[in-house]
């Protein structure tokens, strides 16, 4: 039978700040950072440690509640979150419980909960080869955003785009760089099916008697996910459902290979985690007028943008959604629209504008996809290497844009390779001294800055082959 779809979201989000939540650590967590550097007594929690919180941290939360049309508790506090882990040396995490930074917000028509602060926890990595677990406490303390939705969407596309909404949310303010891909921005949904008529949705939750118990799938890290996901529940649960079937309420995790859920463990209640205050910390006075100051730190937001571009400037929807998506995206579009402006006279301006739009989604945006993730690395591996120099290197780039070409077959072809060969340089020097003779005598007479021109026209002799560094060693020893 066909059964109602009750699914609710937990977004956790990685804040950018300088530091961490509750210590004076840097906040990086990338790849190439050493495992274990950024860690001190506090993050590693060490008996007797105090923790400070981050205020960069707290007004980003806020302002993220404000983007939401969320109130905000004047009067806030930190809770201990106990539960235990390795990844969790304290045996709690600092988090909120009862009185979140906001709470009572909207996006995409379903009821924001709350958005609340609290600490990520260490992050292992399971070797499966060894057997090991390894743990890196960069990540402990880093602060988190956690943004938790009323049971309200209905379809686990209605899921993927408020994921993709928040986290166009969060870009536009600054404040997370929330990419699903490096675990920066994290999806959890609760998937309950109950039979039409016999429940309704109170306060936040759904209520009514013999309700289906609901599960909650973790680890999905791509939107495609959230929307497999959520599909892979509402199958398995109305099947079991209709063999007559009780569903287990269970915390499931999400294998991205085989797109199907798999049981982990039992859900916990929040009765489970004896949440209590944070004795080490004061509670918070969030004061009116630093929630004044802001909300003049809130920009227009994806939406707006969208709805203006297609009033002022007659894009079509689909146009402006894509334009908006991405903040630099948008404000590059104004910048042209403006700049034509000034070209074309102003009855023709909204025509002019869709021009814009059409050039740039549908001729622009091909040349970018032309070059692939792995042949701009290679360049970059290139220049970094310094097998060309960077003047080479936007040459290639060039090609590389308009051919989708791999840059080593550019570079052959162009015969750019920098020249590791002394006398291919030497010879370049010797020409250029004695054609310049009225620079050579400046430059003797001290005028040193001279030989600046006289490097540029060495590059220029050898086709930018040559290594700069190597040119004016040579034309100091010459001089
Ligand atoms: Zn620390
Ligand atoms: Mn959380």
């Amino acid at each position: 039978m066909t059964y109602d779809i009750i699914i609710g979201l937990e977004i956790h989000a990685e804040l950018k700040t300088k530091s961490k939540m509750f210590c004076a650590c840097a906040n990086f967590e990338s790849e190439n950072t050493l495992g274990n550097t950024a860690i001190c007594p506090i993050c590693l929690a060490h008996p007797g440690a105090l923790p400070q919180p981050n205020q960069a941290a707290i007004a980003a939360v806020v302002l993220a509640g404000l983007a939401l049309n969320c109130k905000i508790n004047t009067l806030s506090k930190f809770d201990r979150k106990n539960y235990f882990y390795p990844d969790l040396p304290k045996g709690y995490q600092i988090s909120q419980y009862d009185l979140p930074l906001a709470y009572s917000g909207t996006l995409d028509e379903i009821d924001i909960v709350r958005i609340h602060l609290e600490e990520d926890t260490a992050k292992m990595t399971h070797d499966q080869k060894t057997g090991e677990t390894l743990i890196d406490f960069n990540r402990a303390g880093v602060p988190l955003l956690e943004m938790v939705t009323a049971p309200q969407i209905k379809t686990a596309l209605g899921a993927k785009k408020l994921c993709q909404h928040f986290q166009q949310i969060l870009r536009y303010l600054e404040i997370s760089d929330a990419d699903m891909e490096k675990g920066q921005m994290r999806c959890e949904a609760n998937i309950s099916l109950q039979v039409p008529g016999t429940w309704k949705l109170e306060t936040n939750s759904i209520s009514g008697k013999d309700l289906s118990a609901k599960v909650e799938v973790k680890n999905i890290n791509s939107f495609k996910a959230v929307e497999r996901a959520i599909e892979f529940e509402i199958k398995r649960q109305t099947e079991l459902l209709d063999q007559g079937k009780k569903i287990i309420g269970e915390t499931r995790g999400y294998n991205d290979q085989t797109g199907e859920t798999y049981s982990q463990r039992l859900k916990e209640s929040s009765a489970d985690y004896r949440y209590f205050p944070e004795p080490d910390i004061k509670p918070l006075n969030i004061s009116e007028a630093w929630i004044a100051e802001l909300k003049t730190k809130l920009v227009e937001l994806p939406l707006a943008k969208v709805d203006r571009f297609v009033k002022e400037y007659g894009l079509t929807l689909e146009q402006a959604e894509i334009i908006s998506a991405d903040k630099n995206t948008a404000i590059w579009f104004e910048e042209v629209a403006s700049e034509l402006r000034t070209i074309i006279s102003g009855n023709e301006n909204v025509g002019g504008c869709r021009l814009i739009a059409n050039w740039l989604l549908s001729e622009l945006f091909k040349y970018q996809t032309l070059v692939s993730a792995h042949n701009f690395a290679e360049l970059m591996g290139i220049l970094f290497n310094e097998r060309i120099n960077s003047s080479a290197g936007q040459q290639v780039l060039a090609v590389m844009v308009k051919t989708g070409k791999h840059p080593e077959e550019i570079i052959k072809e162009l015969d750019l390779e920098m020249s590791t060969d002394d006398e291919f340089i030497k010879t370049a020097v010797i020409k250029i001294i004695s054609e310049n003779p009225s620079q050579v005598g400046e430059y003797r007479l001290g005028k040193l800055n001279v030989i600046q021109f006289l490097v540029g026209k060495v590059m220029a002799e050898t086709k930018g082959r040559a290594n700069p560094q190597l040119v004016r060693k040579f034309l100091e020893e010459a001089l």
